[in-house]
């Protein structure tokens, strides 16, 4: 038993996604079909591949996902957009799950239950003190799909049925979610906008997706005034921008909220390789962004940290990015490093800018840290 559990199913590297680039093909619109959609989930299965081949995965305790059940998805979204998916999910090719550009294939129910259920069975593995973490590395991912309606590649929200589930069948009385997917966790937000028992903050590109939501005035409503934390950040932001964001926003949050669990949302599209958004993280800055949500566990949370999969876009770079967050989880170097480090060193993009600093400032102040 290691301190660290590891989800990841075979199934996650089957979603069909179809055969559009990154919606669906239209050949009157000039969109042609192709063999790889964005967010393939093969650029997934290459980081599972990754923490196999680099020895990291014997130093883990494997958590096999359940399927998470009707009533576990029924906490966080409504009951007719359940039986939409699941009606849907029995077509010969599958259907979408809201926007036009989050198709799934025949059976893709199945497939979207167990990444809910890979997050539930990281949370109990955590909670019930098996392990003191765990990456659960689950596809499709999450955090943009709203109470009734799925966006942006995800179906259900993933983070927020651990986050629910934790709540009301764990008994833990405060989880706070940490999402840094670089673009906004707008379908965790609209879940508990409302709720103060659970902390969301958000830090993202400023109107990358969705273009309309996350700015830093969105603070939550009635009980969960102020449990919602947009931290928008212009595009272009390296590891300075989301250091300063992290130091001045997420860990006075965490320490002043004292959540009992704490869930990572992790995307790994603000590398500087991704293509879906514009910003310049490199692999190990996702290294140090794990160590410093850790270090606010070990304080508040007795170290109980959840990661659970989100975004993230490029095939060749996603992989180091996760590898150094589980290596970091783990407290182990797997003694593979970033292949493109030397590559991307000398791009620049790392210093915290004056504009950066002024709109982590700004969220600081709403927030009233
Ligand atoms: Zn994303």
């Amino acid at each position: 038993m290691t301190r660290t559990g590891y989800v990841w199913e075979t199934t996650y590297g089957w979603a069909d996604l179809g055969t559009g680039p990154m919606m669906p093909a239209h050949a009157a619109a000039g969109i042609q079909p192709i063999t790889h959609h964005v967010a393939h989930p093969d650029t997934k299965r290459r980081m599972h591949e990754l923490i196999s081949a680099s020895g990291l995965i014997d130093s883990l305790t494997p958590v096999r996902a359940r399927p998470a059940t009707r009533e576990d998805i029924l906490r966080v979204h409504d009951e007719d957009y359940y039986e939409r998916i699941a009606a849907q999910s029995l077509l010969p090719k599958g259907g979408d799950a809201g926007d036009g550009e989050t198709s799934f294939g025949h059976g893709g129910l199945d497939i979207a239950l167990l990444a809910a259920g890979g997050a539930l069975t990281a949370v109990d593995a955590v909670v019930s003190g098996a392990v003191e973490n765990c990456y659960a590395l689950v596809n499709p991912p999450g955090h943009h799909a709203e109470r009734s309606i799925g966006r942006g590649y995800c179906i259900f929200g993933n983070a927020s049925v651990a986050a629910a589930y934790a709540r009301e069948r764990l008994g833990v009385p405060r989880v706070a979610i940490v999402d840094w997917d670089v673009h906004h966790g707008n379908g965790t937000q609209d879940i508990f906008w409302d709720r103060d028992d659970v902390l969301n903050i958000s830090v993202h590109q400023n109107r990358c997706f969705p273009t309309d939501s996350g700015f830093a005035e969105e603070r939550g409503a009635g009980a969960g005034q102020g449990f919602s934390i947009n931290v928008p950040l212009p595009p272009g932001g390296g590891m300075g921008a989301y250091e300063y964001a992290f130091d001045t926003v997420v860990t006075p949050a965490l320490r002043r909220y004292r959540p009992e669990l704490i869930i990572v949302a992790s995307g790994f599209d603000a590398s500087i390789m991704d293509p879906l958004a514009r910003m310049m993280l490199r692999a190990a800055d996702y290294g140090t962004l794990t160590r410093k949500v850790m270090d606010v566990a070990a304080e508040v949370s007795g170290g109980r940290l959840v990661c659970v999969q989100e975004g993230g876009y490029n095939p060749f770079y996603l992989p180091f990015c996760g590898l150094k967050v589980v290596e970091e989880l783990a407290g182990i170097t797997s003694g593979v490093d970033d292949a493109f480090a030397e590559t991307l060193s000398g791009k620049g993009g790392e210093e915290l800018m004056p504009h950066e600093r002024e709109a982590v400032d700004h969220a600081v102040r709403l927030a009233g840290l």
